[in-house]
């Protein structure tokens, strides 16, 4: 039997009383009139249902909807989410008239159960669950057992003729209710188990008897008394109501704000709490709890996917604690019946859902009893892979299978895997958890690999097994790596939820966390040692194990081909060298919305000339300087122009400032002077000279191409050439010249006198012609405002909104870092504008420039080419406003792609509804 219902270490809450004997908590002023905040289901019947998800939560909704199937779900009720709301905006009171709701409808389920709350002969236990609408797994916390007190476990003796069942039961809530509900640290109690373990000589939990139990029960209310400074309360009723609190006041707590920190979860008002009769799973070797997935949510295969533990309670299965038995290979030999009831069971779900549930069981004496169901949370592997089997299977249509997968997912699979033909030193096995290939260097805290990964580390966290409090370090990991628990443990479900690579359970691998290092195969491994893990596979290796790119067959290929059925935005991509642009044709770019020249500079050869180009002091030598890049610069246009196979390919001109080009320590200028057979003076003058206070907004830019045309021209000159190169080998060309930071029209016509007349030029030496346009960025606030003049002279625009950004807010990129994660902690801000772009001021100036602009030129080429490109809530809103295309880096070329589609689907639908 289970060691212990509990492995969950939470952090000290406050109590909620002080003592068990003041009267329960009294009638605020905080009610209001009218309001339903208590939904009934048991025996058919329910008042909640599946669309109430925003009132009831999900758990809630869906029991309610279980019930009305029927599947066999224990009756009970839902205290509505705006409750909790209302609860936590009155400073943490329980709304006036909830409890006479709470005890009517107790009465009702008395009379579904046909057993009586805190009656001794015939005792009604409840469980007191949360659930939000969106499920937070191990965010909130839950309370079994309730109605035990030290009568009442007799009588539930006598009722299930198993004493010790009933006296195992009455120390889980003791437990449950000092940990969860009164802040108790759960190491006190487990201290005493272990001690009266010791003392019975007794191994596991299942080895205690009922004499060791009562024991441990005994001891549990002295370490509940000596904390929380009252005696455990025996009252059912004081029990329910803190613990209905304390679900209330765990929606506040750290866990629970930090998870819908990193899940993007917002505008929730709060918990439900579902207060539900309680079924057994302990009552001996005919019971039994289990979690399960209708379908295997690491690959998304079609098999029933779960785990059980016979003569075990509440969270024993999820905990990690007792390895579970998988329910395909071993449930039919414990029970062939469970087996078929649970095998139709998968078949109910996923007929009334649509969707792969991740659903919860148990069993009490051979009946099976559904306790919670939900979309299960699944790989980005495996949801592409369900949505286009379910989409075969005729379960759901087109669109809804594209809406299955999130776009921004989609990174998972467009991430390396180790090279096959590498060579592997297998150091361990565990399960595989979290599909995917991760390298790095072991930490062993959750704090430990925030700090390291904070100094630009890459490292594998190494537990024995997760907690919910480790969630920001498994976030910064490359990979999770533990050494107990199952395929339904914290560490595999959060890690299958954040994408990270995860091995669970690799019981070779012995940590000892106080000394920071591991052994595994006889060899010990600290925090320098690089280690690889391969979480779709389970293995563990030695050293650093080579990964390769990435490809977009099979499911997944079948999924954007479909994204691109209904899609009406373009996608391209931002690349600076033929090889990404060859990455991003292969992920389905349609062509390149930025490519920036100056990137060619930096190769060792290239920045001497750049150097020389820079220092030269007359506009001869600078001519001479160029004179040698340019070559550089053709053929690499060249080459992205021959990567890209007549898609258009936008180039921006040299835009940073110059400064950034030249060396800024003296044993590097020393260098260069010397090569360049200047003197050390003249070159630090020159450093001095270009030195600029903010160079964002400085000489940067077209101002550099206003004051420099020889650069311009060198740079037309190098792409025209490429471009009639290219023409002559019968490949077609479509080059787009666009001046960056531009914000007026009058630097536009003056940068296309040079820009006509070099490609004119070209066009007369090589006797070829090719079709080219000029365009212009929009990244200074003033180009939007002046977009109809603007027109006139670019062809297209494409939005900049890195520096629209920092321009519009007036925050510098580069030192943005130090307040804005403030300002979104406080809501200031509800997002990083650098990230998602801010739709509201950003978004408001280029729906306006689009506007402005196609009024003059209705044709008006209109893209996106900042990081908002690859942001698939950014894309959705350029689709929205018409532009025709967005342009991100080469690996999120899918994501946008997908985003696209389902802002197409997201209008057809929002129109449809509006008809
Ligand atoms: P979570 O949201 O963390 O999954 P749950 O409310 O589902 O929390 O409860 C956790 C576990 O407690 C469940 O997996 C189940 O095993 C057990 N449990 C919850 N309600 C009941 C009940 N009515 N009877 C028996 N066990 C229950
Ligand atoms: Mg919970
Ligand atoms: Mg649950």
């Amino acid at each position: 039997m289970a060691t212990a219902t509990l492995s969950r270490k939470k952090p000290a809450k406050k109590a909620a009383v002080k003592s068990s004997n003041a009267p329960v908590a009294k009638a605020h002023l905080n009610g209001k009139a009218g309001v339903k905040r208590v939904y009934f289901f048991g025996n058919g019947k329910a008042e909640g249902g599946a669309d109430m998800k925003d009132l009831l939560g999900g758990k809630g909704a869906n029991l309610a909807d279980m019930t009305k199937v029927p599947l066999p779900v224990p009756p009970g009720f839902t205290i509505t989410t705006d409750t909790c709301g209302d609860y936590n905006d009155a400073g943490q009171k329980l709304p006036k008239g909830l409890m006479e709701e709470v005890r009517a409808n107790i009465a009702k389920v008395e009379k579904a159960a046909g057993k009586k709350f805190g009656d001794v002969n015939n005792p009604l236990l409840v469980a007191a669950r949360s659930g939000a609408k969106m499920s937070m797994p191990g965010m909130m916390d839950t309370v079994l057992n309730i109605g035990l007190n030290d009568e009442v476990v007799l009588g539930l003796a006598k009722l299930s003729g198993n004493e010790r069942f009933a006296y195992d039961s009455y120390r889980r809530l003791i437990n449950m209710f000092g940990d969860t509900v009164m802040g108790v640290d759960h190491e006190h109690f487990e201290h005493e188990l272990s001690a009266v373990k010791n003392e019975k000589g007794a191994k596991v939990d299942t080895d205690l008897d009922t004499e060791g139990l009562k024991e441990v029960v005994a001891r549990y209310k002295e370490v509940y008394k000596k904390h929380v400074g009252s005696d455990f309360p025996q009252d059912p009723y004081t029990q329910l109501e803190h613990a209905i609190e304390a679900v209330f006041k765990s929606w506040m707590g750290d866990r629970a704000i930090r998870y819908r920190q990193l899940n993007d979860i917002r505008g929730l008002r709060g918990t439900a709490v579902n207060v539900q009769s309680m079924v057994f799973g302990n009552m001996g070797d005919d019971s039994a709890t289990g979690v399960a997935f209708t379908r295997d949510p690491s690959t998304g295969e079609n098999v029933f996917y779960g785990e059980f533990l016979v003569n075990a309670q509440g969270e024993d299965v999820v905990a990690g604690i007792r390895t579970p038995l998988e329910c395909k290979t071993e449930m039919a030999k414990w029970s062939k019946k469970s087996w078929a009831e649970l095998l139709a069971v998968k078949k109910t779900l996923e007929a009334r859902y649509k969707d792969v549930q991740d659903f919860e069981f148990t069993i009490e004496k051979g009946k099976l009893y559904m306790l919670q169901t939900r979309n299960g949370k699944r790989t980005t592997h495996a949801a592409v892979k369900i949505a286009v089997d379910m989409l075969k299977e005729k379960l759901i249509d087109e669109k809804t299978a594209i809406l299955r997968v999130e776009p921004a997912s989609l990174d998972q699979l467009l991430h390396p895997t180790f090279d096959p033909k590498a060579k592997k030193d297998v150091i361990a096995k565990g399960l595989p958890a979290s599909p995917g290939a991760s390298v790095g260097k072991p930490a062993f805290t959750a704090e430990e690999a925030e700090e390291r990964v904070g100094k630009g580390e890459k490292i594998i966290l190494v537990r024995r097994e997760t907690e919910p409090a480790d969630i920001g370090g498994m976030h910064v990991s490359e990979g999770i790596l533990t050494s107990t628990g199952g395929m339904t443990s914290h560490a595999a479900v959060v890690a299958r939820g954040m994408g990270t690579p995860c091995v669970a359970g690799a019981g070779a691998v012995h940590i000892d966390a106080k000394a920071k290092k591991f052994t595994a195969n006889g060899k010990t491994y600290g925090v320098n040692d690089w280690v690889s893990l391969d979480g779709g596979t389970g293995e563990v290796y030695e050293g650093q194990v080579p990964t390769q790119e990435a490809a977009l067959t099979g499911a997944f290929a079948q999924i954007m081909k479909l994204a691109d059925k209904y899609r009406t935005l373009k996608i391209r991509t931002n690349a600076d060298t033929p090889h990404d642009a060859d990455v991003a044709r292969n992920f389905g770019a349609e062509g390149i919305g930025l490519t920036r020249t100056e990137h060619m500079f930096f190769d060792p050869t290239r920045i001497h000339h750049m150097r020389e180009m820079i220092l030269a002091t007359d506009v001869e030598s600078r001519k001479a300087a160029l004179a040698k890049l340019g070559p550089y610069q053709k053929e690499d246009f060249v080459g992205i122009f021959k990567a890209m196979k007549g898609l258009p390919v936008t180039i921006r001109l040299l835009d940073p400032p110059l400064h950034e080009f030249l060396p800024h320590n003296e044993k590097d200028q020393a260098e260069l002077a010397k090569s360049l057979g200047m003197s050390l003076d003249a070159v630090k003058n020159r450093v001095q000279q270009l030195h600029e206070s903010n160079p964002m907004l400085g000489h940067r830019g077209d101002r550099l191409a206003v004051t420099y045309p020889e650069i311009l021209e060198m740079q037309v000159r190098a792409i025209i050439e490429a471009a009639c190169v290219c023409k002559k080998e019968k490949i077609s060309v479509l080059p787009e010249i666009m001046i960056p930071l531009a914000g007026t029209k009058a630097e536009l016509d003056y940068l296309k006198k040079f820009t006509v007349a070099t490609a004119d030029a070209v066009f007369k030496e090589q006797g070829v012609k090719v079709p080219y346009m000029y365009g212009t960025m929009i990244e200074v606030p003033r180009a939007a405002v002046t977009a109809d003049e603007m027109a006139h002279t670019a062809e297209f625009f494409s939005f900049g909104t890195n520096d629209l950004t920092q321009m519009t807010f007036g925050y510098s990129r580069d030192d943005a870092g130090s307040f804005l994660p403030e300002y979104v902690a406080k809501e200031i801000l509800e997002r990083d504008p650098f990230q998602s772009l801010d739709i509201g001021g950003v978004g408001k100036l280029i729906k306006m420039a689009v506007t402005l602009g196609r009024g003059v030129n209705k044709d008006l080429k209109c893209g996106i080419c900042g990081e908002h490109g690859g942001d698939p809530r950014s894309v959705e809103f350029c689709h929205t406003v018409g532009l025709n295309y967005v342009s991100c880096s080469p690996y999120r070329v899918p994501i946008a792609r997908l985003a696209a589609a389902h802002a197409a689907i997201k209008e057809s639908q929002g129109a449809g509804k509006k008809k």
